[in-house]
């Protein structure tokens, strides 16, 4: 909460998940805006969080995978000019939302095929029933999320 509170505009490409989580959430609890970006192979993604307005990302997904279902960026390697499209997008995103221009990826994904050169879009609504979004949020304060994600190992 403390890295976050001086800005105005959250970008997250961290290639683990409970860091990934953490953001989300923290963005979700103090209403940032949040651009995240992930890449893993020859795929990327983009989506903007508009806490209040839109779809987070536990509304995409709720839990983290189970460590070891998703191989790392260090196993599964990474092109080096694919963070440099997904960096790009993202940067173009927080433009859009400084500049009030476009539509925002709020409730929606962009994939990225590297393979097929070619993007789509997909809906994501927000989901009632998120555990940090919700109309009924069970999370309401930062967690421990190096725990809840090691004990997903069990
Ligand atoms: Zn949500």
């Amino acid at each position: 909460m403390d890295l976050i509170k001086d800005y105005d505009i959250v970008v997250d490409g961290s290639d683990n998940f409970p860091t990934r989580y953490l953001v989300n959430d923290a963005c979700v609890l103090t209403g940032k805006p949040l651009v995240s970006g992930a890449i893993l192979r020859f795929e990327g993604q983009v989506t903007t969080i508009l806490p209040g307005e839109g779809h987070c990302y536990r509304c995409l997904f709720e839990e983290p995978p189970p460590p070891g279902l998703v191989p790392s960026c260090q196993e599964a390697g990474v092109l080096g000019a694919l963070p440099g499209v997904i960096g790009g997008l993202q940067a173009m995103e927080v433009l859009k939302l400084i500049l009030g221009k476009g539509e925002p990826l709020s409730n929606q994904l962009l994939i990225y095929d590297a393979l097929k050169a070619s993007f789509r879009r997909v809906r994501v609504p927000r989901n009632p029933e998120c555990p940090v979004c919700g109309e009924n949020p069970r999370i309401t304060e930062l967690q421990d999320y190096e725990a809840e994600y090691c004990q997903m190992r069990f």
